[in-house]
């Protein structure tokens, strides 16, 4: 069981900072759908909702997406999904029902980098940003490799580049977590693959190229490549070269999508 001693609703993003990284049992506290399955002892948890974060906002260069915006909204959201060929409402329309959607938070499904992240295998499909408030504007790719700290998420930034964009994840039953998750992008003529719950963080994969996207060989050989890039590993829910074997056949689902539907 968790415990909170205070419930702080701060009426700044410094008050927020400042009181997070007086203690370690300081913490912002999103959905609290994650939090409250652990057994941690909670100092203050700090809550941003006053502070105006949960509007996605669009500009001519992208969307600028606050930290309590939930999952719901992504999934819902006509400009976002319009402009990246529905990828967030197929991406979050598996994440456990609606009332949960309506709950979790942008910056409670980033923040942590949870290997099973379907939010972070979309969002690492598309040009995205994540912006700390004390450190700065990051590439969210650089994000995923760097250590949690008492920084606070405050928004996500996703450029507009014209690319298209196809998601995929394998479930052994719907609503579970996912087995694997599998996003293609394409920006002309390149081609970069995010593989999540590998089951470790969800990766991009760059710089494979696919000379011919209606060719089965090319096809398979552009898989093959971009898992011989990543490390697998085995857990409750599958073996390491199961996900292997999936990580094939989404890719292929993905191509299917991204090189056949002309309506994206
Ligand atoms: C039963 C269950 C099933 C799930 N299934 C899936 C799934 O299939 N796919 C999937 O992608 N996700 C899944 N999730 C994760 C879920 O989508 C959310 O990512 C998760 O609940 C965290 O969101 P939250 O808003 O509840 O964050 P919280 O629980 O409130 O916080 C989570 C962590 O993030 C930190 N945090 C929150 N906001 C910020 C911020 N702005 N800046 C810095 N740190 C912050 C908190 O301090 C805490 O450490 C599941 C979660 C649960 C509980």
């Amino acid at each position: 069981m968790y415990t909170i001693k205070n419930y702080c609703m701060v009426s700044s993003l410094e008050e927020a900072y400042e009181l997070k990284k007086k203690n370690r049992n300081n913490t912002i506290i999103g959905g609290n759908l994650w939090l409250k399955m652990g057994s941690r002892n909670i100092m203050n948890a700090i809550d941003l909702s006053l502070l105006g974060l949960d509007q996605i906002e669009e500009d001519e260069e992208g969307f600028r997406i606050g930290c309590m915006v939930n999952l719901r909204q992504l999934e819902m959201d006509k400009g976002l999904n319009n402009t990246f060929c529905g990828i967030f409402s197929e991406a979050m329309g598996h994440i456990v029902g609606v009332q949960f959607r309506n709950c979790a938070t942008v910056g409670g499904s980033i923040f942590p980098r949870f290997g099973f992240s379907d939010v972070l295998t979309a969002f690492l499909a598309c040009d995205s940003y994540v912006e700390l408030y004390h450190g700065g504007t990051v590439p969210l790719k650089e994000f995923t490799d760097m250590a949690p700290d008492q920084d606070i998420l405050t928004h996500i930034y996703v450029r507009k580049d014209q690319r298209r964009v196809a998601y995929q994840s394998f479930r052994i039953t719907e609503t579970d977590f996912p087995v694997l998750t599998c996003a293609v992008a394409r920006q002309e003529e390149a081609f970069s693959v995010v593989i999540g719950a590998r089951p470790a963080c969800a990766r991009l994969v760059e710089g494979v190229s696919l000379s011919d996207p209606k060719s089965s060989d090319c096809r398979k050989a552009f898989a093959r490549e971009v898992i011989s890039r990543l490390e697998y590993g085995s857990n409750m829910r599958g073996s390491a070269g199961y996900r292997r074997e999936l990580s094939e056949i989404l890719i292929g689902r993905c191509l299917d999508r991204i090189t056949e539907d002309e309506l994206c």
